[in-house]
């Protein structure tokens, strides 16, 4: 069937007929974590938003080359412009060196994507790889009279800039309100101007992440190494640009800014933006001790929550609301969402039982034939819609309820076509799996079904039904497994 992929673009502000510039490709940038901490659950949100808007363009057959880069130079704390390094400060506080720092949560932001089942990006780049590719954004910027050097830093100038281009035209933000909203230069800041961002900073002496560059040791500005490796991996002008919704003013603000300044084209054609997660209704914070980590939320290790609650569980849960709307957390929702989830997963299970009758007997039901067909447009009606997942989720359960019918007998499946039942099966368990990205979850403790299956070994055995204990230990036998039969009790072993 024909895509007319419709996508909310954060620039126009208004949901557009996707058109990518050279189909079937397609360029995605999604900013990535800063590796510094720990990813916290409302940044998983987000990078969930992306992996589903990968997953659909994938499966309606897109080439897509994803892009989501490694945030690993040190940033300032304040705004990026003052304060202390992030990553330094971490180092210090963890006595480890800044590289340690940054690979100790790399490596910890792969795991937790690897168990919500995040499909990794084409090329992952990070920041400190591309230091002389941000130098040479800099000289161009600064080649084009819309940045200034100041004692080994240089600033963009965001002011000359609006002359004759518009800055705020992603935010909307107006710069006057701004101006009148930001405080006054007090002496002591070399900027020209109160809104005007680095794009190079000058290392003190004591500053650790630094490197050589024309204008003397220093670190790149935040938002230079968007711009730089967008641009180096997907061109001047790419598909879509994405991140949090937190990231839109200044960080893309300002990526537009100096995309246009040095490259002369606005860089990416649609601007997508991924809403906030809350909490009981609170915005989510450190300081209202109602901040998560994924982790905390899988082991069920937080005062705010009843129980734990299983990743995948989590991920459907997130996925019931659509990436534009926030998203509130509560004990109630996982609850609701973890009962979906295993109707979902269980309805996985009922598709793989059920198949076509060999034999077609009974007359086709053309009404019912259609309906079916209508349920499967109707997932894909919604992914086109933005990406849609809540309104998909509700349309995989109803092809669910014609599959449970089927399975249990109370509906005859030959009454639709072979065709139609073979696009209905797939459809469900393509859009579940690959669409949604949700995996079977298998108990967590093999070890307690093993138990189980031992209780009835052992009460197999005290009954005399040797039949059966013999079963029991050839099934067990074929997993490789052995029962070891001790005066103390009914052991196992794996069989050497
Ligand atoms: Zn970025």
């Amino acid at each position: 069937m024909e895509q007319n992929l419709k996508v909310y673009n954060s620039l126009s502000s208004s949901k557009e007929k996707f058109e990518p510039l050279s189909p079937p490709y397609v360029g995605m940038y999604i900013c990535g974590p800063t590796v510094y901490s720990d990813v916290h659950l409302g940044n998983l949100r987000s990078f969930l938003s992306f992996d589903i808007v990968y997953r659909y363009l994938q499966h309606i057959g897109y080439k897509v080359r994803y892009v989501r880069n490694i945030t690993d130079v040190g940033h300032l704390e304040n705004d990026a412009d003052e304060g202390e390094d992030k990553i330094a400060k971490k180092a210090k506080l963890e006595n480890l060196e800044p590289m340690e720092v940054v690979h100790k949560y790399t490596q910890g932001f792969h795991e937790v994507a690897q168990i919500f089942n995040l499909k990794g990006p084409s090329i992952e780049p990070s920041a400190s790889g591309h230091i002389i590719e941000q130098i040479d954004l800099v000289k161009k910027i600064l080649d084009t009279g819309l940045a200034y050097e100041i004692n080994g830093s240089i600033y963009f100038d965001v002011m000359k800039y609006h002359e004759n281009t518009h800055y705020g035209i992603l935010s909307g933000r107006v710069l006057e309100d701004l101006l009148s909203g930001s405080r006054e230069l007090d002496g002591q800041e070399e900027k020209r101007g109160p809104l005007d961002f680095a794009l190079w900073k000058k290392a003190a002496p004591a500053h650790i992440m630094r490197w050589p560059s024309p204008w003397g040791d220093g670190f790149p500005g935040w938002h230079l190494e968007c711009s730089t490796m967008s641009t180096k991996y997907l061109g001047k002008q790419f598909d879509i640009h994405g991140g949090g919704l937190d990231l839109k003013f200044p960080h893309h603000e300002c990526e537009i800014a100096q995309c246009v300044a040095g490259y002369g084209v606005s860089p990416a054609k649609y601007w997508m933006h991924a809403n906030m997660l809350t909490i009981n209704g609170q915005k989510m914070s450190k300081s209202l001790g109602n901040s998560f980590l994924p982790h905390q939320l899988f082991d069920g290790d937080h005062e705010l929550l009843d129980r734990a609650y299983s990743p995948m569980t989590v991920r459907f849960f997130m996925l019931q609301t659509h990436y534009r709307s926030t998203l509130d957390l509560s004990n109630e929702a996982l609850t609701a969402a973890s009962k979906g989830y295993k109707k979902l997963a269980n309805g996985l299970r009922v598709a793989s039982q059920i198949s076509y009758p060999f034999n077609q007997q009974g007359e086709i039901n053309e009404q019912l034939d259609q309906q079916v067909n209508q349920l499967c447009d109707n997932c894909y009606h919604a992914m086109n819609d933005d990406f849609n997942t809540a309104k998909a989720i509700a349309h995989l359960f109803n092809i669910l309820k014609k599959i449970n019918t089927m399975h249990n007998g109370n509906l005859d499946i030959s009454q639709v076509t072979s065709q139609t039942f073979v696009r209905m099966k797939s459809t469900f368990q393509m859009f579940v799996q690959e669409v949604l990205g949700l995996k079977e979850e298998k108990p967590s403790e093999p070890d307690l079904l093993l138990d189980i299956v031992l209780g009835s070994y052992r009460e197999a055995k005290a009954e005399k039904k040797y039949e059966k204990v013999d079963a029991i230990r050839d099934q067990l036998k074929k997993q490789g497994i052995v029962l070891k039969d001790m005066k103390t009790g009914v052991d196992w072993a794996y069989e050497e």
